[in-house]
Order: C-alpha cells, then sequence, then structure tokens
C-alpha cells in the first residue's frame, strides 16, 4: 500500500507576552498515540488520515505537537521539535508526500517566521520535488516563505474553526490528485496592508463572511485547487501580520495571482466597516445586571444567560486567563449568579486544603503579570474538587476531543460560582462547565476569556452576549501595542 507521512507543530505566539512557550509547554505525540489522540477528531489530523484512506492510502504517523497560545517559542524547543520530525520522517517507511498540520502564526526567539522556517528545513533536508501539503489555522499570518517551501496551503475558513477536519480531508483530497493525476501546484499570495481586528474576524457575519463565499466560489473555478482567505493574528508583531490571501491554481500562475490580488482587494475594501466601540467592564456589569433584571420579568423576552466576553484575556490569543477585571467589576457592583473561570493553580491547592464543603478566602487570579487586574479577595465554600478532564465530541474551535483543565475547585461564593484552574484551559467547550456540575444554561451571567472562538459552544445558549473592552495581551484595540516589526504603512496603525 502507498503510503503519506503525517504531522504537525502548532503554536499560536503572542509577542506581546513575556512568557514563552518552552519545550515542556507542548504536548506532542508520536506513532500510533497519534491515531487514537486525533484520529477521531475534528481537527485537520483526523482528516489527513481519513482522507488518504478513502484514495486507497496508509498514513504513517510522525511528531504531532501542539501548545496553548502564549508568548515567543524557545529556541529550544523549535529545534527539538523540528528535528524530531526530521528523524521520524527520516525514519519512515518509503513515502510519496507529507501532510503536515501547522498554524501559520509560530513566533519563534531567532524565527519571527517560525512556520515558514519549520518548512524551509524540510526543503533543505527532504528536496523540492516531495509534495508537501500544508494546512493553516485561519489565523495564520501568511509568509512568502510558506508559500515557497510547500507545495500548496489549506487554510481553515471558519471562525470559530469548525472546518479543521474538512480541510484535512480535502488536503488529502489534494495530495491525492498531485500523487495519482499529476496536478501541478502553483500557489500566488495576496496581503492588504492592514491588520484585521479580532472582533471582525467572524466568518459568520459581515464583513468577513463575504470574503469566505467569494473564496468558496472561487474553489468552483475549474483550475482552482483551492481558495485561501486568512485573516491573520494582530497579536504577533511581526513583518507578515496581518490578513492574506492565497490562491492554489493548477498549473496557472497567472490566474492564482489575479485572483489573490481580487480578494485581498475585497479585504483592503472593508477597511471602513471596521468601527470599535465597546463597553469597558464598569458600563459591560452595569448592562448585564439590567438584563438579569429584566430576564425576571415573565414578560421579558430576554433571556439569561448574559454573556460577558473578556477581550483583554482572550486564552486562545495568548492572554494568561487569569485576568480579574470583569470579575473585579462583578464584585463591588454586587453581582450574583455569575460564573467565571480562572487559572489560578496556588488557589487550587487551597482548596484542596480545605476540602470539599470547607470554607475559603482567597485572593484569586490576577497573578500571572500586571496587565490582567489584581488579585480579587473572594469567601466562600468549596463546592468541588476535580482532576479537570472532559471530552468534547462536538465539532468546536480547536478540533480537539480531550482535554485537561488540570486540577480544579469550584468555589460557591453566595450564589456565584468561581472556578479555579491549575491549567490554562480555552473555553471552546461547555463540557469545561458541564463536567464540573455547572449547568451553564441556568446561571444568570457567564464570563467567557475568548473572542469569537468560543462561539461554536457558547452561541446555542446565549441569552445576549457582551463583547467587553478590557486590557490585557490581547486587548481588542491595537493601539494599545507598540508595533516594531510589522511592514509599514499599516492600517489601523498609520
Ligand atoms: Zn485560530
Amino acid at each position: 500500500m502507498k503510503i503519506v507521512a503525517i504531522g504537525g507543530i502548532m503554536h499560536e505566539s503572542n509577542t506581546f507576552s513575556d512568557t514563552p512557550t518552552d519545550f515542556a509547554a507542548f504536548s506532542h505525540t508520536s506513532g500510533d498515540a497519534l491515531f487514537e489522540g486525533w484520529g477521531e477528531t475534528h481537527h485537520e489530523m483526523g482528516g489527513f488520515i481519513q482522507g488518504a484512506a478513502q484514495h486507497g492510502y496508509t498514513t504513517h504517523p510522525t511528531l504531532m505537537a501542539s501548545a496553548t497560545p502564549a508568548g515567543r517559542v524557545t529556541d529550544d524547543a523549535f529545534d527539538r521539535l523540528t528535528d524530531t520530525l526530521i528523524q521520524q520522517l527520516k525514519a519512515a517507511p518509503k513515502y510519496e508526500g507529507l501532510l503536515l498540520a501547522l498554524h501559520g502564526a509560530m513566533v519563534v526567539e531567532s524565527y519571527p517566521d517560525g512556520d515558514g522556517e519549520v518548512l524551509r528545513r524540510l526543503r533543505t533536508e527532504f528536496g523540492n520535488e516531495l509534495p508537501i501539503v500544508v494546512t493553516l489555522d485561519h489565523h495564520a499570518n501568511v509568509s512568502e516563505q510558506m508559500v515557497a517551501n510547500s507545495t500548496a496551503l489549506v487554510i481553515y475558513k471558519t471562525n470559530p474553526h469548525i472546518d479543521q477536519r474538512q480541510r484535512g480531508l480535502q488536503a488529502g483530497k489534494l495530495m491525492m490528485q498531485i500523487l495519482q493525476d499529476g496536478v501541478n501546484p502553483t500557489q500566488a499570495l495576496a496581503k492588504p496592508p492592514m491588520l484585521l481586528n479580532i472582533l471582525y474576524q467572524n466568518t459568520s457575519t459581515p464583513p468577513m463572511n463575504a470574503l469566505l463565499t467569494a473564496a468558496r466560489q472561487l474553489e468552483e473555478h475549474p483550475d482552482v485547487l483551492v481558495a485561501n482567505v486568512a485573516a491573520g493574528y494582530p497579536y504577533a508583531d511581526v513583518y507578515e501580520a496581518g490578513p492574506s490571501v492565497v490562491v492554489v491554481t493548477n498549473d496557472n500562475p497567472q490566474l492564482a495571482q489575479n485572483e489573490a490580488d481580487r480578494l485581498s482587494e475585497m479585504l483592503w475594501n472593508i477597511r471602513g466597516q471596521l468601527t470599535l466601540d465597546l463597553p469597558d467592564a464598569a458600563q459591560a456589569v452595569k448592562q448585564a445586571i439590567s438584563l438579569v433584571g429584566e430576564i425576571s420579568n415573565p414578560d421579558s423576552s430576554q433571556q439569561s444567560p448574559v454573556i460577558l466576553v473578556e477581550m483583554g484575556d482572550n486564552i486562545g490569543g495568548g492572554s494568561p486567563g487569569d485576568s480579574t477585571i470583569i470579575l473585579a467589576e462583578l464584585m463591588r457592583q454586587k453581582a450574583s449568579g455569575f460564573v467565571v473561570v480562572l487559572y489560578d493553580a496556588e488557589g487550587v491547592q487551597r482548596c484542596i486544603q480545605a476540602g470539599v464543603g470547607g470554607e475559603v478566602s482567597l485572593h484569586v487570579g490576577g497573578k500571572s503579570d500586571n496587565r490582567h487586574g489584581t488579585p480579587v479577595p473572594i469567601h466562600g465554600n468549596v463546592r468541588l474538587i476535580h482532576d479537570g478532564r472532559f471530552i468534547e465530541t462536538e465539532p468546536r474551535h480547536g478540533g480537539q476531543r480531550y482535554h485537561n483543565q488540570g486540577l480544579t475547585t469550584v468555589v460557591a461564593v453566595g450564589d456565584s460560582l468561581v472556578v479555579l484552574t491549575s491549567r490554562r484551559q480555552t473555553p471552546f467547550s461547555l463540557q469545561q462547565l458541564y463536567s464540573l456540575g455547572i449547568d451553564a444554561t441556568a446561571m444568570q451571567m457567564i464570563v467567557v476569556k475568548a473572542a469569537i472562538a468560543y462561539r461554536a459552544a457558547y452561541e446555542p445558549i446565549a441569552g445576549q452576549i457582551i463583547e467587553v473592552d478590557t486590557p490585557g495581551l490581547t486587548a481588542v484595540n491595537p493601539l494599545h501595542f507598540t508595533y516594531r516589526d510589522v511592514r509599514r504603512p499599516l492600517f489601523p496603525l498609520d
């Protein structure tokens, strides 16, 4: 049976963060463990495996490594992971192509374009003839180096990312067309001179839905193999930061460039719609309390829970997950019936000492740095101690099935709940709460530390959503940051 190798190294690096992403931060699997961990998931890796099988190929698993978004990847971690990938490819049985999952916004201490450097090393090692089809996250900051060193790029078309398995399947199918049908991909990149604010990166609402519709329509052209629009990741201060269009055609470079330029122009033309007018924490909590008051009126059409989106502490964008900006305001305005999840390993240990039912007085959150508020005093009873593992079987952002937020405790504070975790956990699955016995639908307010990605999980249960402009490593307004390495001029900085 013919073989295609599969592997991946994935990280989204927030260059404004002082928390480096070292080797220990990565979870990595190889061999059969890769099939077990990723085969049944909604991740592109699951799509690679299924896609190859559909076309009569078998997949050979190499390294799959990923880490929660945080600061730059250390050189040590990058070298070790890349070397492992290369060694495993060298040791693999004879294979005809490589399906590789990268993120596209990985920044390494010595390599601002980390993903491009992975591909450059693979080309140096295995030559230009090996077909390498690469999937990238919708938040990729695509570089010329990535385009030059890959056979084809296939980028998620959704945010929240719920099409990852589909993109893996698409990459698998394209690989088979290359290997069996003599298809010859040529790709072109175009980038408008702009950053696209994270608030406008929802692909199911304007303005981005029109861009993705145009990309899907373009894929119906007989010579177009893949049409990609990436929103980019504005929290990486690198030359390539910002949205990208990559069009892959069958041996038609002019068509690829023309169409990439056309979609890039469409992106550039949406800039007038990108206004920012969100409430701060005090205004948002006041509004949430008033909404909850209305909900208690039986004649009201309003529904709970009210979701307070803490944009400045977007864990999936590299923030620490322990911001107390909204919690402090909830306490100050005497809100009730809310749930907030904080990364606070020290608080978890204090709760374990007190035991289930024990009374605790704690200062929670605000411990990672000085950008996300200060520790907030709470007093309550430990309701639950949990190992922090949960399973998500539905297609949710990130496509993962097995999650581990580390030892976790739930503290009841009046009729509100403060959840403390020992690991940073992105809020992309309601199982994060359900596994702790918390009925999310019955809460009056839920604080969610995210930007857009949480919507796949929370939109179906949300009564109201209030996006809140809070400070932090993922503050919604890019003017909060000092950019040095992006290309200039760049909208909206200039
Ligand atoms: Zn993403």
